[in-house]
Parts: C-alpha cells; sequence; structure tokens
C-alpha cells in the first residue's frame, strides 16, 4: 500500500497524519482555502525525494510539493479529496558547498531564504532574493514560483539567480544539472522549465545560486508625494543620477500605511503629516550615499516630492522597512481583500492607478483601495479591501467583476495578471481568459511531456 511505502522511505520520523499538524500545512496563508492530505511527508534527501516521487507516479497519485507555505495563490496546498500527498521540502536544508571565488553556493531546497542570504552573509556575498516572507519561505519555494521581491529592480528576479538545478522528475529520475556556468549554450536551458512552475513539472531538491559582491552599507530615505505619477517621475530621476546605486523602489499608498500603524504595534509614519502616497528605497552608500541629498533637494524643488526623510542608521532604516514589510499582515486584520498582483510596464504605472480608480469608483465606489509594491518593477500588489459594514461574502460575490475589469486593464496596457505570486490554483481560470491559445497549447504540451500522468501537483498552473 503506498501510505506504508512512504513511511518506509521516510522512516519514522518523517511524516505524519496527525490532524493538529497538518493543520497549517493544508490551510493557505491567508486561509483562503483548506485542503486534506493523505499523509504529510518530510524526506531527508534527494534519493528520499526521488523514491516519493516514483511511488506516488507507480500509485498515480498527486503529490504537493510545499515549502514555506508563504504562496498566496493556494498553489502549496492539496486539494480537498484527501487522496493527495503532502510532500514538505524542509528537511531539505542543508548548504552543501559555498564558494567566495566562485561567487556560488548550492543550497538544499528546504533552507530558509533568510538562512541563504546569511551564508552569503558570512563569506561576505549577498545573495539578491529579499521579501517579507523570507524568514519563513524557503529556496525551493522561491524558485518554483520565480520570486520577485524588493530587490528586482538591482538584481532581477530569483530565475536571474540561479546557475544550476537538481530536480526530481515525475517517474522519481533524478536530474542533475547542479553547473555553476556563467556561459552554457549546450542545447536547451532546462532548469529555465522548472523555475516558476510552481511544481507541477518537476520537485527542486537544490540550486547552484549566484552570489553577488556585497554591496556593503545601503542609504535608506523614505519620501512622501502627493500622486503615484510623481513616484514614477522619482524613480527615472533617481535612476538617471545614481546608475546601478538603486537597490529597490516600493511603493505605499496612505491607506496601506495607515492600516499598519493601526495594527501592527511600534510602527509609526516617520511623517508628520500625512501625504497621499510613499516611496521606500534603498540606495549603496558607498557609490552614491552623499548624491542623494542632492537629487533629493532637486526632486522636491521640482515639484516630483512633497517630502523625504533619510534613515540615520541602521535601526532608523529598519523601522522604515518595517513599515513597507507588514502591509500584508496589516491588511489581513482589515476583512477581505480583493488581491491583485498585475505587472505594467513601469511607464504605465500612473494611467493604470487611474483608470483602475476610476473602474472602483463606479462598481465598488465604497471599497477601501490599499495599493502597493515595487514600482521599480512596474508590480503593484493593487488590493482592495471591504468596506467595514459590508458582508464579506457579498464584497467577494461582487468583487469577480471588479478583478475581471482590472485584468482586462492589466492586459490591454501590456501588463500581466501575475507579477511575482505565481497562478496556483486562484488564478487558474484568469490565466485561460488572458493568455493565448498558443502560449497556452505551449504550456499544455511542457505539462504533458514532463509529467504524461499528471501526478506532479495536479489541478494547479494549467
Ligand atoms: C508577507 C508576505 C510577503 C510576500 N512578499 C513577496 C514578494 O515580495 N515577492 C514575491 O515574489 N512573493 C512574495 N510573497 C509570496 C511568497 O513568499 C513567495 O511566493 C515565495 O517564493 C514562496 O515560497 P515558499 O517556500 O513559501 O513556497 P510555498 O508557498 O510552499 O510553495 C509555492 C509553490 O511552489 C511549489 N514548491 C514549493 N517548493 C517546491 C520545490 N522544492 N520544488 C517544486 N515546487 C515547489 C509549491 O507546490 C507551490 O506551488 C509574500 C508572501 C507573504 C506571506
Amino acid at each position: 500500500m503506498l501510505v506504508d511505502e512512504l513511511k518506509a522511505i521516510v522512516g519514522a520520523d518523517g511524516w505524519t497524519t496527525d490532524a493538529d499538524e497538518l493543520e497549517p500545512h493544508v490551510t493557505e496563508w491567508r486561509n483562503r482555502a483548506r485542503g486534506k492530505a493523505l499523509i504529510m511527508v518530510s524526506p531527508a534527501s534527494t534519493a528520499e525525494v526521488a523514491a516519493v516521487v516514483k511511488a506516488c507516479a507507480g500509485a498515480g497519485v498527486g503529490i504537493v510539493p510545499q515549502g514555506g507555505n508563504t504562496g498566496l495563490c493556494g498553489g502549496a496546498i492539496p486539494d480537498n479529496s484527501g487522496r493527495q500527498v503532502l510532500l514538505s521540502m524542509s528537511g531539505l536544508d542543508e548548504i552543501r558547498t559555498i564558494d567566495a571565488g566562485d561567487f556560488s553556493m548550492v543550497a538544499e531546497a528546504g533552507c530558509v531564504l533568510a538562512d541563504v542570504q546569511e551564508a552569503a552573509r558570512r563569506i561576505n556575498r549577498h545573495f539578491a532574493v529579499s521579501l517579507a516572507a523570507e524568514g519563513s519561505c524557503q529556496i525551493g519555494g522561491n524558485l518554483a514560483t520565480n520570486a520577485g521581491g524588493i530587490n528586482v529592480i538591482r538584481y532581477g528576479t530569483a530565475r536571474a539567480q540561479v546557475l544550476g538545478l537538481e530536480v526530481v522528475l515525475a517517474d522519481g529520475t533524478i536530474w542533475n544539472g547542479l553547473r555553476s556556468l556563467i556561459k552554457d549554450t549546450a542545447g536547451y536551458d532546462m532548469k529555465q522549465l522548472f523555475l516558476g512552475s510552481e511544481g507541477t513539472l518537476g520537485i527542486i531538491t537544490a540550486a547552484t545560486l549566484r552570489l553577488h559582491p556585497d554591496p556593503g552599507d545601503m542609504t535608506t530615505v523614505f519620501v512622501a508625494l502627493r500622486s503615484a505619477d510623481q513616484a514614477v517621475a522619482l524613480l527615472v530621476r533617481v535612476r538617471e543620477k545614481l546608475p546601478d546605486g538603486i537597490q529597490s523602489f516600493e511603493l505605499m499608498s496612505e491607506r496601506a500605511l495607515r492600516f499598519v500603524e493601526r495594527h501592527i504595534p511600534g510602527t509609526t509614519s516617520p511623517f508628520d503629516i500625512v501625504h497621499s502616497w510613499y516611496v521606500l528605497f534603498d540606495v549603496a552608500t558607498g557609490t552614491h550615499g552623499s548624491a542623494i541629498e542632492e537629487v533629493l533637494a532637486d526632486a522636491i524643488e521640482d515639484g516630483i516630492a512633497s517630502d523625504a526623510i533619510i534613515a540615520k542608521n541602521t535601526q532608523e532604516a529598519q523601522r522604515l522597512w518595517r513599515l513597507r514589510h507588514s502591509i500584508s499582515e496589516a491588511q489581513k486584520h482589515e476583512g477581505v481583500s480583493l488581491k491583485h498582483d498585475i505587472s505594467v510596464p513601469v511607464g504605465r504605472i500612473g494611467i493604470f492607478l487611474q483608470r483602475a480608480q476610476e473602474l472602483l469608483d463606479t462598481m465598488m465606489p465604497r471599497a477601501r483601495l490599499v495599493a502597493f509594491g515595487h514600482v521599480g518593477d512596474g508590480n503593484l500588489h493593487y488590493n482592495v479591501s471591504q468596506p467595514a459594514d459590508v458582508n464579506a461574502d457579498e464584497f467577494r460575490a461582487d468583487g469577480t467583476a471588479v478583478t475581471e475589469a482590472i485584468y482586462k486593464l492589466v492586459v490591454e496596457l501590456g501588463g500581466s495578471i501575475s507579477a511575482e505570486h505565481g497562478i496556483g490554483v486562484f488564478k487558474k481560470d484568469a490565466l485561460q481568459r488572458f493568455r493565448s491559445p498558443v502560449e497556452l497549447d505551449l504550456m499544455r504540451t511542457l505539462k504533458l511531456a514532463l509529467d504524461p500522468r499528471n501526478t506532479l501537483n495536479p489541478g494547479k498552473v494549467i
């Protein structure tokens, strides 16, 4: 029987069917969905992952890989059938090798992102993926979702940080592609298939990660704005004046900041008066520290910023970043919200926000907009919180049409309905409507070729 076979593969400490232990693993981060698992297994090595996958393939049973379960689109939890195997990757948490001279490390998939960053820091190197969930999400999950985060403007997405991969394929075969090559044109670049595939094409067990020189101290700046258009103008100005210095560029609406102050103890806006929008960004001090004051003074004089604060020390910088990193958590306390993790070309952020506001004013005039995100990459979390006195189910039902209208607008402006969180389950239908038949066919062809029995994260993405 499959369950006994799995128990034998992972040993007594490597599995559970206990409902309490399973609860956090079968519940989506925002509590938007719950599933049931036949069993959760936690292999301790690539060989064990391969044996688990092979056993599931033999039995024709679906397998759902799970990292930190911080993904926000329902991709890491099993469905409701109670027949799927949950594969926790937490047991594969070793940094296998790290090489300062090669600017690379080989990390297992279950390493927590913050630990990967810390391992790089210890040898005076920098790992460039950073996001608010970094204390619990895993590098395998980051690569499987092609995570973005706050440093994409400087270093690119998670995909750009990968030199090689080790993957367990649908039949349990191990593909060892752990090369650390910068240049490699020998045939198709297979690793790209698995990056961003959300566990539907293979199980990532380890990765050769690209490291960067330590960028050194950062100057952290918090800027108050009258409009989102100003954010884009400021971004252009900062990029022109401080090329390569800019590490992040985050936008927050006034309401996003207000929710954080209301719900996250110890947080407070650094400005005495309320402004409509804010931008938070880091610049590498070494190359551009002194120039930043001049850039900000000019920006205020030229009317593209209202006020600005430069953090005086690390503690102050951390306090400012806490405001940004707490928005998702704070928004949870304000009831149900419609989430739109979208991207448009950076130059169209202003027009997107203007036209999306017109849509909201017409379709849902009392909804509370909480927009924030990685505006430097054209990526906004265009979230809409329910009005306090509206029933949550009613709000969700009305929200379907709003989401559809926003996605249509995004696509019309040349954008994407999923910028960095992926598709999972929640956006599966939308993907069908907003990607071309040719692209969808290519995706199905890949899925069929690599997972012909549909046992790898079935029901997700495509
Ligand atoms: C507060 C908060 C802030 C966030 N901010 C950002 C942000 O700025 N940028 C961003 O991109 N995301 C962000 N996210 C979303 C989330 O953190 C990322 O998607 C992250 O990369 C998911 O990692 P995880 O380990 O939690 O993956 P999980 O949620 O466990 O899994 C995500 C998907 O990957 C699959 N998967 C997991 N591990 C593997 C593996 N080893 N092999 C194959 N498939 C696998 C799962 O089946 C699932 O489909 C945020 C989430 C939260 C809660």
